[in-house]
Order: C-alpha cells, then sequence, then structure tokens
C-alpha cells in the first residue's frame, strides 16, 4: 500500500463531505489515499464565510441531530452542534404560532399549556373536536394511499390556506394529533417506510388524514424545508424518511458554520491526503489527469463530486434535475423576538420559505451586539430578491427591516439533487472493480446521505481490494 506524489492506492476526486469521510475509512484501512479538490478550500457546497466578523453559511443548512453519521462517521468526532428550538413557528395570516413540540402528542399538548406565556404567540380557539381513536399502528405517513379517511378515522379537512376562521393554522389538538404521527413515524422501522407505495410527497400529504389546516399550515412547509422542495415532488418515502429523521431528534446547525464539518474531517486525515487547487479534468481506473500537476496514478479511483461534475468525467452517469435554492444573510442591531425557533410561512405569502435568526441558535456566528438573520427561497428567486424578502421578513418577524443590512445572498442552481419517485436511496457506488462514485446524488440529497454514500464507497473499495475489517469506529445501523 503506498502513496507517492504520483501515485496512490486510491484517489479521490472532490474533498466535499462525501469524499473526506471516503477518505477516513480508506487511510483507518491502511491504505494511501489523495483527495484530489478543485477549490482552494475543502467543504464543496459546506462552505462559511467570514464577512466582518460574521460567519456565513452559503446553504441554509438544517441538520437533524437524530443522523448517526453526525456523531458516528471516522474523523468528524462528536462535532458541537447548535439546537433550534422544539417545533416551528408558523407565520399566517399576520400572525405568528409557535407550534411547540410537536414530536409527540405530550410535547405539542405540554407546550399549548405553557404557549401563553410567549408573547408573539397567538392563542388558538378550543377546537370544538375531541380527539377520536388512535391511529392503526403503522401508518404514520403516507399510509391511507388513495383514501379520503385519515389515520384518525375521520374527514379530511379541505386544504386551507393557512387555516381559515380566526387566523389559527392550527390548535391544540390538531396539532397533539400531528405529534402523535410524528412520534408513531419517529418509531417506524427504514423498511417498513420503504416498503410504501411510492409516489410525490405532495400527493402523500393529501391522504395524511390530518386536517387540512396541519398539513398545509405546518405539515407542507415543513417538509419544503427539510427537501427544500417547494412543490413537493420528491418521493413519498424520502419525505417519509425525512420527517422521521427529524422526528426522531430535531433540527440543528454546526457551531461556528457548516464548514466545521468538512474542516474536522480534513484536519483528521493524514497530512498531504488532501491536496486543495488541483482540477481533474479526465479520469479512468488507473489514472487521473489534473489541470496542474498533469498525470497521477492509481489502483482505484472514487469520484466524489457533485453529480454534474461526475457525469463530465465519467459520461453515462445520470445527471438529476436539481432544486435551486438561495441564502440571504442580513444583520440588524436587534434579534426579532423568535428566539431560536425555525420561522416557516405557512400561507407561502413570499419568497422566503425559512428563516431563523442564527445569532440566537449559535451565537458564535455574529459578532457581539449585532444579530444574524439567515433566510432562505427555494425554487427561482425572484428579480428583486433583496427588496421583496425584506419585505417578506417584516411579515414574518413583524418587525420593519428597512435598516437591516444585506451581508451576502448566495444562488445555488444546483443545490440540492431532486429526490423524484421512484427514488433509490441507495444508488450504487461500485461502477466496476476498481471505479467507484459517490456523494448525494447517490443516497438522499442531505449532508446524511452524502455521509452515508461516502462509508458505503470506502467499503465497497476496500472489499476489492481485499482489505479486511472496517476501521475508526463504527457507525449504527440505521433502525
Ligand atoms: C444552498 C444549499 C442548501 C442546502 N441545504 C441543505 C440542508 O438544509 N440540509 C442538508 O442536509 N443538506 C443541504 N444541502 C445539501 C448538502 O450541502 C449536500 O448534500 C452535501 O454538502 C453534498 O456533499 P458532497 O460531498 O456529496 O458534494 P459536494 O459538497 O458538492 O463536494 C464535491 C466536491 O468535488 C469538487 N469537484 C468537482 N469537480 C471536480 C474536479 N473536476 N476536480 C476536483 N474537484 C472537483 C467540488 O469542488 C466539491 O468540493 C444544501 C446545499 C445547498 C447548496
Amino acid at each position: 500500500m503506498r502513496s507517492t506524489a504520483h501515485h496512490a492506492d486510491v484517489i479521490i476526486i472532490g474533498a466535499g463531505i462525501a469524499g473526506l469521510s471516503a477518505a477516513h475509512l480508506l487511510t483507518g484501512a491502511g491504505l494511501g489515499v489523495r483527495v484530489l479538490e478543485a477549490e482552494p478550500r475543502v467543504g464543496g457546497r459546506l462552505a462559511t464565510d467570514e464577512v466582518d466578523g460574521f460567519r456565513l453559511d452559503r446553504l441554509g443548512p438544517l441538520l437533524c441531530t437524530s443522523w448517526p453519521e453526525l456523531t458516528g462517521t471516522p474523523g468528524l468526532g462528536a462535532p458541537e452542534l447548535r439546537q433550534f428550538a422544539p417545533g416551528v413557528l408558523v407565520h399566517s395570516e399576520g400572525r405568528r404560532h409557535l407550534t411547540g413540540d410537536i414530536r409527540s402528542a405530550r410535547g405539542a399538548l405540554r407546550s399549548a399549556r405553557t404557549r401563553s406565556s410567549a408573547p408573539w404567540v397567538h392563542r388558538a380557539p378550543r377546537t370544538p373536536r375531541a380527539l377520536r381513536g388512535s391511529a392503526p399502528s403503522g401508518a404514520p405517513f403516507s399510509g391511507a394511499a388513495g383514501s379520503a379517511q385519515g389515520v384518525y378515522g375521520h374527514e379530511l379537512g379541505a386544504p386551507g390556506r393557512g387555516g381559515g376562521r380566526g387566523g389559527v393554522v392550527t390548535g391544540a389538538i390538531d396539532r397533539a394529533r400531528l405529534g402523535a404521527a410524528l412520534h408513531r413515524l419517529a418509531l417506524a422501522p427504514e423498511a417498513r417506510l420503504l416498503a410504501r407505495p411510492e409516489r410525490s410527497a405532495a400527493e402523500a400529504l393529501a391522504g395524511v388524514g390530518l386536517p387540512g389546516r396541519t398539513v398545509e399550515g405546518i405539515l407542507r412547509p415543513l417538509l419544503a424545508a427539510l427537501l427544500s422542495d417547494p412543490a413537493l415532488t420528491t418521493s413519498s418515502r424520502s419525505a417519509d424518511l425525512a420527517l422521521r429523521d427529524y422526528a426522531r431528534g430535531g433540527l440543528c446547525v454546526p457551531a461556528g458554520g457548516s464548514a466545521a464539518l468538512p474542516e474536522l474531517l480534513a484536519a483528521a486525515l493524514p497530512p498531504d491526503t488532501v491536496r486543495t487547487g488541483v482540477h481533474v479534468t479526465a479520469a479512468d481506473i488507473t489514472s487521473v489527469h489534473t489541470k496542474e500537476h498533469g498525470e497521477l496514478g492509481c489502483r482505484s479511483l472514487l469520484l466524489a463530486t457533485g453529480a454534474g461534475a461526475a457525469a463530465e468525467l465519467l459520461p453515462g452517469l445520470r445527471v438529476p434535475s436539481f432544486h435551486p435554492v438561495t441564502v440571504l444573510h442580513h444583520t440588524a442591531s436587534a434579534a426579532p423576538p423568535t428566539g431560536r425557533s425555525l420561522v416557516l410561512d405557512g400561507d407561502r405569502s413570499g419568497p422566503v420559505a425559512y428563516t431563523s435568526v442564527m445569532s440566537e441558535v449559535d451565537p458564535s456566528r455574529a459578532p457581539e451586539g449585532r444579530a444574524l438573520i439567515t433566510s432562505t427561497v427555494l425554487g427561482t428567486p425572484p428579480p428583486d430578491l433583496d427588496r421583496s424578502v425584506r419585505a417578506h421578513l417584516a411579515a414574518l418577524y413583524g418587525v420593519a427591516t428597512d435598516g437591516w443590512e444585506l451581508l451576502a445572498a448566495h444562488h445555488d442552481p444546483e443545490a440540492v439533487p431532486a429526490m423524484e419517485a421512484p427514488h433509490d436511496p441507495r444508488r450504487p457506488v461500485r461502477v466496476l472493480a476498481g471505479l467507484y462514485v459517490c456523494g448525494d446524488h447517490r443516497d438522499t440529497s442531505t449532508v446524511r446521505g452524502a455521509l452515508h454514500s461516502g462509508r458505503r464507497a470506502a467499503e465497497a473499495i476496500l472489499t476489492d481490494l481485499g482489505v479486511p475489517g472496517t476501521h475508526g469506529g463504527s457507525l449504527p445501523r440505521a433502525a
């Protein structure tokens, strides 16, 4: 096993989180590995810029604390994560509604009893209907395919825009129903969810068996945020898995910015493993050609680029469609009064899909005395981006935003590979012996999927090279 300036056992193209996680497993098994990265820094899409003392992510990441890859990936150790408040703050018809902890019926009811202490929360009227019956076991979401009858056994409400009378997204009992459904989803094994009929998430939502105002006011904007998919064309199975991850933990961001994750991985690799500023122009199983250093030889090659770049290097690879995402960072002298909550627009009344006072979630991202507000626009952004986002944020937060300063806006037309049905969340990573491909486009289009695909690719390489065992700690397999 060797690695010299011009040869390595394994060459990995791309130092995103997928390539770096694979590099860890391979170096841990004693292989000589070279990671070639075109950009001057590692991390790929997980990039954080330092601007006037602010730490600004190019993406507005929503990670789930329940992802085993966040704590079980060799080299990552136990990254510092900053959690959002449980539940979400849904804006609808001019008011913000704190859902409380909707991950269980008990949590939802408990927060309904205490939420009157939160000044920005509109009190929901009592719902006339009592909670009836319990759901059939194992039918949390997308279970009652094509049925107008919900999982709770009552007629579905018509999907409303924000909840209808009284301007209330959903009442305490409805949230308890949602909490019970999410709790069941959290307990559902992955295999059961993947065995369900597959359609679009939007179609599955229509048969979910919860009141229309809960679906439209909470579930739809939450899923759109988790999947970066405003039209919910994503496979219902992938949507179930995303909601299950959410229900099992909650949302978080890496302390100091999302670049912390790839930086941790890169720092834990043997010196000289990663070469930045090296652009690979052509590749085959035993060699790669680079713009800067000519030809490098290898025994195995792993393409860990995004889907488009992978298909350029290896024509024939499928390129998915993508969800475009735009992230804006504003600063203000005072933080809007929403604490660590993720704010969703239940009415879809403007371009912002979700926003948060990031300096409340992770104070290390803003200098003392300044608030950092991070907002995400899904899909094609409007031409007058800052003006329309500012106006929408004024409505969502209920404060004037004219004095806010725009620190940065990043648009990525290929931010997130689409996961339309039928979607295989475990696309093969082995093209043939000696040639492998990983990245979020081979798995789920998330940080979790990228990490998991890197692990699968490394395991395939080790098997083909006859290198025994895994190394550096084991990742709990998804239940
Ligand atoms: C705006 C935005 C919002 C997102 N929101 C979320 C979210 O909320 N939650 C979530 O989990 N995920 C989110 N994602 C997705 C997440 O960032 C990705 O799934 C993950 O970072 C993909 O990692 P990767 O290693 O597969 O690919 P990448 O990060 O794309 O890494 C590929 C690397 O390959 C390099 N490369 C490409 N071509 C070459 C070449 N020819 N030679 C050398 N190097 C090359 C690239 O420079 C890059 O560094 C978001 C992404 C974006 C852009």
